[in-house]
């Protein structure tokens, strides 16, 4: 997808409509995304990215199989508690990857991630950039997963031998896509990805990688429906995002 200033203009004018920006928050001037640092993150010790790396059975596995190791998965206690797992939907190789936090109740009764009234605003937030989770090709349509494919009870917070457990899925999910870029939404989903226990607003603004795929983070859009102040920010954190995107596509 690469925009001209003319189309540039046009997405924002609809960003501020399907997106509903407060009116008073004045845009990001295009140029605010273009001398993105590329910033790399905190060398591999995490346990997520430890037991990532020791689990070569999951490497190697295809889309398919991937899938039934999800579904069959059983190395928490979540897998007691869920409905289903919530595995992700998307292009196989859609330009853009999309990584929430964990399913919430709706997911975790549906099977899909972002369902919910969260999900609702992100779709929004996609439309709003041209982007959808519904068929299309690879530099529309996106895939989203979570961190966790799991519901953690009452939504509680993820714990961290969790994430660590769920973490091989993720990444095989990432292998398999090789995405252009990933929009890690919300702290848990960045925190993860990037082995690193900076607060959101510290991550935000920057372009980090994931094993060479460039990571962008963004507010969680549950945060978002209770924080309208922050949307300008997200939308700052999308014109980021899609500028990193048509830099790799250039
Ligand atoms: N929040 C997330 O992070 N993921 C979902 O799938 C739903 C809500």
């Amino acid at each position: 997808m690469r925009w001209s200033e003319r189309q540039r203009g046009m997405l924002q004018a609809m960003g501020v409509r399907l997106f509903e920006l407060p009116a008073s928050v004045p845009l990001p001037p295009p140029e605010i995304a273009a001398p993105a640092a590329v910033v790399r993150s905190r060398p591999s010790t995490a346990p997520a990215e430890a037991i990532a790396s020791q689990r070569p059975d999951i490497a190697s596995l295809d889309w398919p199989a991937l899938r039934d190791a999800v579904a069959a998965c059983q190395a928490c206690a979540l897998s007691q508690s869920r409905q289903q797992t919530v595995f992700g939907v998307g292009h196989p190789h859609a330009h853009w990857m999309i990584v929430g936090e964990a399913p919430g109740e709706q997911e975790d009764r549906q099977g899909e991630p972002f369902v919910g009234p969260a999900g609702q605003l992100l779709d929004n937030m996609l439309r709003a950039i041209g982007l959808t989770r519904d068929e299309a090709p690879p530099e529309r349509q996106v895939f989203i997963a979570n961190t966790l494919k799991c519901r953690p009870p009452r939504n509680r917070n993820p714990d961290p031998a969790e994430t660590a457990q769920c973490a091989p899925f993720l990444e095989r999910q990432i292998a398999l896509v090789q995405p252009r870029l990933i929009l890690a939404m919300g702290r848990f989903a960045a925190q993860a990805l990037l082995a690193s226990d900076e607060p959101l607003g510290r991550l935000r603004g920057r372009v980090h990688r994931y094993r060479g795929v460039p990571v962008v983070v963004t507010y969680h859009p549950a945060y978002l429906l209770r924080t309208l102040a922050d949307k300008a920010r997200a939308w700052e954190d999308l014109c980021l995002a899609a500028t990193v995107v048509e830099g790799v596509s250039a």
